[in-house]
């Protein structure tokens, strides 16, 4: 593990380090810094205005430094005279709490106070479109039911194996790569991990998919719902719990809790359980953070798409391997969160699933009846199952509401996050649409 930034830089060639924070809507940002000055840099951070990024700061306020964590190290591979590092966030000698970094690291310390380690992996899907953003890149990738096309696929072979090619060269363990459900969508997977490392391979791999479609001539996009009628992009996450973090790890605590184990329903231990009763307890609230724009309920809650189904969640409800609830539990010892979108922030992902599940854990919640139903066709069988939120107002409501949670997330995040949302979306109704007028002009 790198610990020494200026001695990785000497054996590796690197140029330019790439001190990166992510905001509270998700967005990465940088500072370029010379080699020459990142013995100083590692020590001290590199210095932001945090007004000018999304983290609810006014610009009277002293400098926030981003310090990089050095076990976070990556070289580019595109581009091997550069390093990305991820930055915790500082101010005045103490951590930002609103920070996203900050926010999961603290939920990690948490856990482990319990003696619980969460190990998640996630895929995220995304589009591959001209470079304006407004076609699908591959004209004839029209198909009804795109998904696993094997044609359409090789059409876009340069830039999915340049992408896993670096996954393997960085050793993240890629084991597959598809055509997904809609017409333009892949999805790439690589080997789950510590809930942070997932969460800054997660960052990282974002960026390096943005930059190696761009260098292809593409616009890589994670947009929840790009394209109307199509299938969206989610970001499912599956989850596990362990007795000890990284390699230490020996035993899958949601598989063989104290002897329980894969004899539970479906092979799940009963903190498995209790976890997953956290998420099911929490998942209105927790929308707000895994789904959290505007566009993201175009994903949920949709009508059928084009390919026959949207693969993504309307109500909370759970289930085994089937993919039309929220939760799936696709083989004993994990299960997997079907809620999230492209557009969820890497960190506060992991961060609002390791907090719900932790207060599922301590209030021994009970996950409900799992239904294996076909919730597309059958859904309106279920009785007294919530619906989730309709909007991102509707959301940051449920999430306003949700005192354990908020106060579990940290007010300082909940707070600041509440108020710069509640701002999105106040710009987002003041814009006048197009619907509106068709709807309301001879009214
Ligand atoms: P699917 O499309 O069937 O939902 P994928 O193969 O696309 O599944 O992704 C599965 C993800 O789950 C991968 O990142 C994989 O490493 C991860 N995973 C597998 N087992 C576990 C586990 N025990 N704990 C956490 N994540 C896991
Ligand atoms: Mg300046
Ligand atoms: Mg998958
Ligand atoms: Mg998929
Ligand atoms: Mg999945």
């Amino acid at each position: 593990m790198t610990t020494d930034l200026a001695a990785f830089a000497k054996e590796k060639g690197v140029k330019y380090f790439m001190i990166s924070f992510t905001d509270l809507f998700g967005g990465q940002r940088a500072k370029l810094v010379p080699t020459q000055a990142i013995a100083d840099m590692q020590e001290d951070g590199a210095g932001f205005a945090g007004f000018a990024a999304w983290l609810d700061m006014t610009p009277a306020d002293p400098d926030m430094l981003a310090v990089p964590d050095p076990s976070s190290v990556i070289q580019l591979p595109w581009k091997p005279e550069v390093a990305w590092v991820a930055g915790n966030c500082v101010m005045e000698g103490e951590d930002v709490a609103q920070a996203p970094r900050n926010v999961l690291r603290r939920q990690i310390e948490a856990a482990a106070d319990e003696g619980l380690h969460v190990k998640t992996g996630v895929e995220a899907e995304f589009f591959l479109l001209t470079p304006e953003g407004d076609q699908i890149s591959d004209p004839f990738d029209t198909a009804e039911k795109p998904c696993y096309d094997q044609q359409a696929v090789m059409r876009r072979y340069d830039v999915v194996r340049e992408i896993c090619d670096y996954m393997l060269e960085l050793g993240w363990g890629p084991y597959q790569n598809d055509h997904e459900d809609a017409n333009g969508q892949f999805e790439m997977n690589w080997e789950f991990d510590d809930a942070l490392r997932t969460a800054d391979k997660h960052s990282f791999f974002k960026f390096m998919t943005k930059s190696v479609a761009e260098k292809h001539g593409f616009r890589a996009t994670f947009m929840p719902k790009p394209v109307e009628g199509l299938t969206g992009n989610g970001c499912h996450a599956h989850i596990s719990v362990w007795d000890a973090p990284g390699d230490a790890a020996k035993t899958n605590v949601f598989a063989t809790d104290k002897g329980e184990g894969p004899t539970g329903e479906l092979g799940l231990s009963e903190k498995g359980k209790h976890f997953l009763g956290g998420i099911m307890k929490h998942a209105g609230a927790l929308a707000a953070i895994t789904n959290p724009t505007v566009n993201s309920y175009k994903r949920i809650n949709a009508p059928r798409t084009v390919s026959g189904a949207s693969w993504a969640p309307n109500t909370v409800t759970w289930t085994g391997n089937n993919r039309t609830h929220m939760v799936r539990v696709p083989g004993p010892g994990r299960f997997e969160l079907r809620l999230a979108d492209g557009a969820a922030n890497p960190y506060l992902l992991q961060a609002v699933i390791i907090a719900a599940g932790l207060s599922g854990i301590r209030s021994k919640a009970d996950p409900g009846k799992r239904y294996d139903i076909d919730m597309y066709a059958e859904g309106h069988k279920v009785r007294g199952a919530p619906r989730l939120p309709l909007n991102m107002l509707d959301a940051l409501r449920a999430y306003d509401k949700d005192k354990e949670l908020k106060a579990a997330m940290g007010h300082a995040f909940s707070g600041a996050f509440l108020k710069l949302k509640h701002q999105e979306w106040a710009s987002f109704v003041s814009h006048f649409s197009q619907w509106e007028k068709d709807n309301t002009l001879d009214i």
